[in-house]
């Protein structure tokens, strides 16, 4: 999840358990995946780890009703050279091993039988855009949708979780979906957000590995949900104190998390208290427990 971290891309469900968040240098194995051929790659262990976790958090997104028909899409870095995505017109709730293609980073499939999805050129885009990013989920929950069809975002300041792991999401102008045009909506948005809106039609979320960037969609659709409960209370919102919001800033900044306001001079420098430090070290923990 973090952004300046050096990339990994070669992990699985299995691997992120033991990777750092603050960053571990890619297995020796791993750099293989870019000198073999593709369909080497395809086949590869770790091409069998990033399919289970694909499979896995597809699921996941159908039962929590955040994709609908063939909707949504997932993909994730193989090596620097190769992307593993969902196909076409599949339910994410009914993926097989089978059924994730191989694509290269110019959206040609590689490997495997079926068509890709048409909005891998947006993955593709955010890839481009960030080194950072390691996977990539699109999709459609009701609530981030209904924001992305007024084109606003909810307030900042409200939720902690929302303010620790995502910030202020952007929002990209409508296009078509699956053109190149469309791909290229999120271009100017991706390092400074992990989170985007795409107008009249849901959202996308990067980070360094898929279930991370679920994670990322989660706390989202939650957010929205919770800010439009919050305005029916019929009581004045609370939010967080700027001072306090500075402190999640500070947090965000060593954790390598982007987040637009860290531009902001306001923002402490690197902090080295030990607190800081022991904050880091729990979010940290929290980032490798996956139950
Ligand atoms: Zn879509």
């Amino acid at each position: 999840m973090q952004q300046t971290a050096v990339p990994v891309a070669e992990r699985g469900r299995e691997a992120a358990s033991a990777a750092s968040p603050a960053g571990v240098a890619p297995k020796p194995e791993a750099l293989k995946i870019d000198e073999i051929s593709p369909l080497a790659a395809a086949s590869s262990p770790e091409a069998e780890a990033f399919r289970k976790e694909i499979i896995r958090v597809g699921r996941k997104l159908w039962e929590r009703q955040y994709v609908d028909g063939c909707g949504g899409n997932i993909s994730v870095r193989l090596g620097s050279r190769y992307v593993l995505c969902t196909p076409t017109m599949l339910s994410k709730g009914d993926l097989e091993p089978a059924d994730i293609c191989l694509s290269d980073l110019d959206g040609n499939i590689l490997a495997g039988d079926r068509s890709r999805t048409s909005e891998l050129l947006l993955h593709l885009e955010i890839y481009k855009a960030s080194p950072q990013a390691q996977a990539v989920v699109h999709c459609h929950p009701p609530y981030a949708t209904a924001f992305a069809v007024t084109g606003a975002t909810p307030p900042n300041g409200l939720i902690t979780e929302y303010e620790l792991f995502i910030g202020p999401a952007a929002v990209a102008p409508y296009e078509t979906t699956g053109t190149r045009a469309f791909a290229e909506t999120v271009r100017p948005f991706v390092k400074d957000h992990n989170t985007i809106l795409l107008t009249n039609h849901g959202i996308v979320c990067w980070s360094d590995t898929v279930m991370h960037a679920e994670w990322l969609v989660e706390i989202f659709e939650t957010c929205c949900k919770t800010y439009l409960l919050a305005q029916q209370i019929g009581k004045p919102l609370s939010f967080i104190p700027e001072n306090k919001i500075r402190e999640i800033l500070a947090l965000k900044r060593r954790l390598g998390f982007p987040d637009a306001r860290l531009h902001d001079a306001a923002v402490p420098a690197e902090g080295t208290s030990a607190e800081l430090e022991r904050l880091v070290e729990q979010v940290t923990a929290r980032l490798e427990d996956r139950n």
